[in-house]
């Protein structure tokens, strides 16, 4: 059966790699000149910067998606354990390094305040025994309902899992000090969320920081969707880049062919991976949507971003390969993401440098570096270059004057992606670089579907879905899609079913 899959994101790239695995004809059309989506590449004069995602969480579940392929990822690329896993700076008085050993972290804690190490202990306890409940039960499975969610083995447990609770509410029982609480809070940024409004059962974020590390690929991200888009392609997958699809066309409640910008392709079943309001506002008839213009307007967004990638000729000593600056008052950053009326560029913005070529050296030209420095943005911010380069100028004032160096006279190579870019390259709802926020009320059955309600074969995948942002969390996804719509069609092979 024939598979078309739309968009080259990791979600359409997983789903690409399963479905093909399983048997089916695959297509996977792309917009863009390169697979990645938000985790494309850009290169110039020698530098390579990953576009999107720089953290590589969670090994655990990129360890179980290959193994549904019969491969591990160290048959692909090296994965490094990063050690420190990064460095904060609070404000301009405090810096500190979180270490991929948890028994330093403990020490870390108890400088900051009184049996900081014990509380930090029982805090990841209790972060375990959430994560262990989410993976058994939660992330891996597709809500349909209310009561599926609600079944009595979950409620139970979802009374210790702080689903009504909100994290900043249960770091700020836990822990004193501004260093402490910022440090358990920073990762939420990671699903798009501001503390305030992300559900404690959040806090597992802190067993994936501090307990199954801070990993980076050698190579870069880039090397984990190069790896599974090979996968696709030696299982028959095949890919269409720079076809943007225009139109799902249907027939007797049935998707039955695309048309993109170079053609016409007939289908049995598509799997859209592209943005989920741009798809359905835009390639669909207004009868066959699942959800319409209102259901969107209702939403929150997550943030947008300001992305400067820069190549330097130089080494700086005070950066490590992840390196933080959060704002002391930065209730201030997320009010003016997430509540202003009217959103502007940050005054005092928290932001955040990644250098890979710390750890990969083979990422920029001899004794150069590649900074990656990313601000969080609202989303549908107005952005023109003026404003990009005003703020860019900010930033770099701010950085120069924290590491106690110039910088901006060693630029080699220079590009900013901004809000528009998003909009541009990926058909981004309000330029989003996330998606939908992790609020209790856009959280597993109330995600958007992975199965369209009007159109029989037609399937959802990637971070809109449950279980949401993240590069983990779009492999998650494709598996759920994978196995429902084998369920439905069971064309091709299972799995277990294939030798290798
Ligand atoms: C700056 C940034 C930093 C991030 N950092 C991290 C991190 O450190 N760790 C982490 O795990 N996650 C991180 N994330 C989140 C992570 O990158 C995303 O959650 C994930 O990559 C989303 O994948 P996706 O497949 O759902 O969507 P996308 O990557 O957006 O893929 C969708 C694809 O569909 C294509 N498309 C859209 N419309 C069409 C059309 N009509 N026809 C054909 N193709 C179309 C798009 O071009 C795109 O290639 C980051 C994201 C950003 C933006």
């Amino acid at each position: 059966m024939k598979v078309s899959i739309i968009g080259a994101g990791f979600g359409g790239l997983s789903a690409a790699a399963l479905m093909a695995k399983k048997g089916y004809d695959v297509t996977v059309f792309e917009k863009n000149d390169q697979i990645g989506g938000r985790a494309r590449v850009h290169r110039d004069k020698g530098f390579q910067f990953d576009m999107g995602p720089s953290w590589y969480l969670m090994p655990d579940v990129f360890a179980d998606f290959y193994k549904k392929l019969d491969t591990k990822p160290e048959e692909h690329f090296e994965l490094k354990r990063l050690d420190p896993s990064y460095r904060i700076h609070f404000g301009a008085d405090k810096v500190l390094d979180v270490r991929a050993n948890v028994e330093d972290n403990y020490e870390l804690f108890d400088g900051l305040e009184e049996n900081g190490g014990e509380k930090l202990r029982s805090y990841l306890k209790e972060a375990e025994s959430k994560y262990n409940t989410a993976m058994d039960g939660l992330i891996y499975k597709d809500f349909r309902s209310v009561s599926d969610f609600f079944n009595l083995k979950l409620l139970k447990s979802g009374i210790k899992l702080d689903i009504f609770k909100n994290l900043d509410k249960l770091v700020t029982d836990h822990f004193e000090s501004d260093e402490a609480r910022k440090i358990l809070e920073y990762s939420i940024g990671f699903l798009g969320g501001s503390p305030k409004i992300t559900p404690a059962i959040y806090q597992l974020m802190s067993y994936v920081d501090f307990i199954k590390g801070v990993w980076f690929p050698i190579g870069g991200i880039r090397i984990v969707a190069d790896s599974i888009r090979d996968i696709a392609e030696e299982n028959g997958a095949e890919f269409k880049l720079n076809h943007e699809v225009e139109k799902i066309f249907v027939n007797g409640g049935k998707a039955d062919a695309l048309k993109t910008n170079k053609g016409h392709y007939p289908t049995d079943i598509v799997i859209v991976n592209g943005d989920y309001p741009y798809t359905e506002l835009n390639l669909l008839e207004e009868k066959y949507r699942t959800y319409d213009q209102r259901y969107w307007d209702k939403k929150q967004f997550a943030p947008s971003a300001f992305v400067a990638y820069v190549g330097i000729d130089k080494q700086i000593d005070e950066l490590l390969h992840h390196t933080l600056y959060l704002d002391r008052d930065w209730a201030k950053n997320f009010d003016e993401i997430f509540e202003s009326e009217e959103p502007h560029w940050p005054r005092t913005p928290s932001y955040y440098v990644n250098v890979p070529s710390k750890t990969d050296p083979g990422l920029a030209p001899e004794g150069c570096e590649t900074l990656f420095i990313l601000v969080p943005l609202a989303p549908g911010l107005d952005d023109t270059e003026e404003d990009r380069e005003k703020f860019y100028n900010q930033i770099m004032s701010d950085l120069e004057k924290k590491v106690g160096e110039n910088i901006r006279d060693h630029v080699i190579t220079k590009r900013i992606f901004a809000v528009d870019d998003f909009r541009n390259d990926y058909n981004a709802y309000k330029g989003t670089a996330l998606s939908l926020v992790h609020t209790l009320k856009q959280t597993a059955m109330w995600r958007p579907r992975h199965h369209s309600k009007k159109v029989d074969n037609l399937y959802y995948t990637g971070q809109y879905t449950h279980p949401g942002i993240g590069v983990p969390m779009t492999l998650i996804s494709s598996q759920i899609v994978a196995d429902k719509v084998d369920e439905k069609f069971d064309g091709g092979l299972k799995y277990g079913d294939i030798e290798t």
